[in-house]
């Protein structure tokens, strides 16, 4: 299980980061000042990665930075809106990415894929619906078989995998796989749907949810 400190003081805040990791299947501990999180980082066993406010009472973001960076945890800062030299900092100080509050968990959840997958935390093989999906090749099997897949097919895959039981909204699916806004009246997400059950074997396992968009019935 992926570990992740949350560091910010806004309880509110905090707490919807947490919930949602939760949910995404991520083990959260949160810290509400920078004094606690180095407490949290001398005890805990190592963390994955650390989401990491900038303002902070007691010690701040920054000060924190230079005493995490010794112990090579990946750092997504949280900074204030407007705040662009706090996030030239951040990153200057070693910080893989920044992230802007107010912000959409999704943005966060996608940022945070990234980071970890440059750290190569997220797990390589994944096995869902009797599917095997071997991330670092971007191979796919069912039932021994290679499938060969589009890329677009490909990360549409990825993105059910990854979120099983979840009903996803066509927007959401769109902004995930193809990136921008979702093109009033596509049709690109249903069609490509449809395409992927077949050739994985998911006609009765990739579900339409009414109004919404599509959701990945398995068991896990
Ligand atoms: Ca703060």
């Amino acid at each position: 299980m992926i570990r992740v400190l949350i560091v910010e003081d806004e309880k509110p805040i905090s707490n919807l980061i947490r919930l949602s990791l939760t949910k995404e299947g991520f083990h959260c501990t949160c810290a509400y000042d920078g004094a606690e999180a180095a407490d949290l980082l001398e005890r805990e066993p190592p963390y994955d990665l650390i989401l990491l406010d900038v303002m902070l009472p007691e010690v701040d973001g920054f000060e924190l930075m230079e005493y995490i960076r010794p112990l090579e945890i990946p750092v997504i800062f949280l900074t204030a809106k407007g705040a662009v030299a706090d996030r030239v900092k951040g990153l200057r100080l070693g910080a893989e990415d920044y992230i802007v509050k107010p912000f959409d968990t999704i943005e966060l959840l996608a940022r945070i894929d990234v980071v970890l997958r440059r750290y190569k935390k997220c797990d390589m093989v994944l096995e869902v619906g009797g599917v095997k999906i071997d991330t670092a090749s971007m191979r796919v099997w069912r039932d021994g078989e290679e499938i060969s897949l589009t890329k677009t097919e490909y990360d549409l895959l990825l993105l059910f995998a990854r979120n099983p039981r979840r009903a996803m909204y066509r927007e959401t699916i769109y902004e995930r796989v193809w990136g921008g806004d979702y093109p009033y009246g596509s049709k690109a997400v249903d069609l490509h749907v449809q395409r992927l059950r077949k050739k994985v074997g998911w006609e009765h396992t990739l579900r339409a949810v009414n109004k919404v968009g599509y959701r990945l019935e398995v068991e896990t």
